[in-house]
């Protein structure tokens, strides 16, 4: 049985709306009886006061669903940081988006955003990549997602991005931007040369 403390952790990572400490829910349900509610929650750790009672009706599961939500804490996949995996959020996902009642949260809510911000802008970079004529405005959110798309190492390819920074010098050399992509390109470059050889 997963040992449950009830010390609160400096470290979590805050949720955007329910926050970084467990939310009593004013429900009180025996500890076992809530780990029998679902297989997957033996070993977790688990805050019982904040249980909510789950309608299995709206549920997506084959076996067995889940009979009661409650706070569990994660490690984020991405980050290793602690973060929790809120009863409310869990009724949202399983019942209202009807997600697979199998299907876990395994990235912190800060990551998550991450993710969805380089997507979005990896969007806006090929389109504007692939775009023939572009205006001043345009280069500048070019070279500000090709900046911000190389520090998260999602674009590799530095002759490509070297263009873009060229284009930029001749066009909107004034651009704060600019010189920041050029530091970096310079450092990803030096990195490059430094694993080579
Ligand atoms: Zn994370």
């Amino acid at each position: 049985m997963g040992k449950r403390t009830n010390k609160t952790r400096p470290n979590l990572v805050p949720h955007p709306r329910y926050g970084s400490a467990p939310r009593p829910s004013g429900i009180a349900i025996p500890e076992a009886e809530i780990r029998n509610g679902y297989w997957r929650l033996g070993h977790d750790e688990i805050y019982p006061e904040t249980v909510l009672l789950a309608d299995t009706s709206r549920q997506d599961f084959s076996i067995y669903p889940r009979r009661y939500y409650v706070d569990v804490l994660r490690h984020c996949r991405q980050c290793g940081r602690d973060f929790l995996f809120f009863a409310r959020e869990q009724k949202y996902w399983f019942e209202t988006l009807r997600f697979n009642v199998d299907a876990d949260c395994v990235h912190c809510p800060e990551c998550r955003r991450q993710t969805q911000t380089v997507r979005r802008r990896l969007r806006r970079y090929s389109d504007l990549r692939r775009k023939p004529d572009i205006t001043r405005k345009e280069l500048m959110h070019l070279v500000d997602d090709a900046a911000f798309l190389l520090t998260h190492g999602v674009l590799r390819d530095l002759n490509v991005l070297g263009q873009i920074k060229n284009r930029a010098l001749r066009e909107i050399a004034e651009y704060p931007g600019v010189q920041l992509l050029a530091r970096l390109l310079e450092k990803a470059r030096a990195t490059e040369a430094t694993t080579k050889a």
